[in-house]
């Protein structure tokens, strides 16, 4: 069998130029401009790789919605402003919060909606739900305005470095070609790069003390967008919401994954093919933001999150307009999203207000 496209792309680099970093060959998987994974598919749903909180429930977006509506009343109404959402998927978030925003015409009225997205097959379902929107490739070209943002399993896909302890310090895991590889059907592997880190004070605190052959990582992508966010919010006031999967402390350990038609794969095989992901680092995220002048809250856990801002009342109520079928898929949703042996766990909330904003709903 012959490689696609992407595969031998990566190989003809490898053999070139050298074993690539970690973060190279994951931005090269998911986001080269015309073989990448998200360049090429919608990956949502039944029929595709994952399902999302949005794709779930349109509770899950409401929710986001009237949460944004309440720190923004609180924060004196700023209009204009900006209501962004990076990596919005197939538009479902934005579409269930903007009908949950009817309720609060004004907001409604001053919010212009931009979408940072880089896949043209995910912009063109985004373009049905929200044909108002204004689309950007990058978080820097928003306009300098309050900014209210939503972020749902957005950063677990921006590209991460690993390093593993050595004795002879921390080195960098490279992906190079393994044995056997050809032009036609190259193998990918991980090897570590033969000169360690010069210090590592570019890892998490809580990740130098880990053994010899502990993992750290860091996602220097994400890194930069938290800072960006921050400084925006800080500069012309609003608010970010950021749900994902991830851990609260930052620790060592290894949580790069690949997942193909809802099933575990190697993140080596088949690059372009696969969503590869890594868990968030809240604690990285916390820092960067809060050096940059702003207020983080939580995170706190989905499922007492989406209790707290009042999914139970909200499910009960779309109950009464319900048939018995639709009562229980109602019911499966809600265990699915709020359940800590499901989503509601593992999946977390953090939010970024102006240090002199009043403390927001459900933290
Ligand atoms: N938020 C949606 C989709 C999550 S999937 C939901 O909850 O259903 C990740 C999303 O981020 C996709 O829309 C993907 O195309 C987008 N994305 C991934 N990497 C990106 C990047 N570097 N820049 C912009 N968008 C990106």
């Amino acid at each position: 069998m012959t490689a696609g496209p992407l595969p031998r792309l990566i190989a003809r680099l490898i053999a070139e130029t050298g074993p690539m970093p970690l973060d190279h060959y994951m931005a090269m998987a998911l986001g080269h401009p015309k073989h990448g994974y998200y360049m090429t598919r919608d990956p949502l749903g039944a029929l595709g790789d994952f399902t999302t909180a949005p794709e779930i429930s349109q509770m899950f977006g409401e929710l986001l919605g009237l949460w944004l509506a309440d720190a923004w009343t609180r924060q004196g109404a700023p209009t204009p402003f900006v209501l962004a959402e990076l990596g919005p998927g197939r538009g479902t978030l934005m579409a269930d919060l903007l009908r949950a925003l009817r309720a609060v015409p004004p907001m409604l009225e001053a919010a212009e909606v931009h979408f940072v997205e880089t896949s043209p097959v995910l912009k063109a379902a985004q373009q049905e739900q929200v044909p108002q929107a204004t689309w950007h490739d990058r978080i820097d070209t928003l306009p300098p305005q309050p900014l209210f943002l939503i972020a749902n399993e957005f950063f677990d896909a921006l590209p991460i470095r690993q390093f593993v302890k050595t004795d002879r310090g921390w080195c960098e895991r490279h992906i190079a070609l393994g044995e056997g590889s050809t032009e036609d059907n190259p193998r990918f592997v991980s090897v570590l790069s033969p000169v360690p880190l010069p210090s590592d004070d570019i890892l998490p605190k809580a990740a130098r003390s880990a053994p010899i052959g502990g993992i750290a990582e860091i996602s220097p992508a994400s890194l930069a967008y938290a800072d960006e966010i921050a400084t925006r919010i800080r500069d012309h006031g609003g608010a970010a919401l950021i749900v994902d999967y991830g851990h609260v402390k930052s620790a060592a350990g290894d949580t790069l994954q690949a997942v193909r038609g809802h099933q575990f794969a190697s993140p080596f095989e088949a690059p372009g093919e696969a969503d590869i992901t890594a868990h968030v680092d809240f604690e990285a995220l916390g820092l960067v933001a809060r050096r940059a002048g702003v207020n983080v809250h939580g995170p706190v856990e989905q499922g007492e999150f989406l209790r707290d801002l009042g999914i139970d009342t909200r499910a009960k109520k779309l109950k009464t307009q319900a048939n018995e079928e639709q009562a229980r898929e109602i019911d499966a949703a809600l265990k699915r999203l709020t359940a800590r042996n499901e989503m509601g766990s593992l999946f977390k909330a953090v939010a970024l207000t102006p240090q002199d904003a009043p403390e927001p709903a459900g933290f």
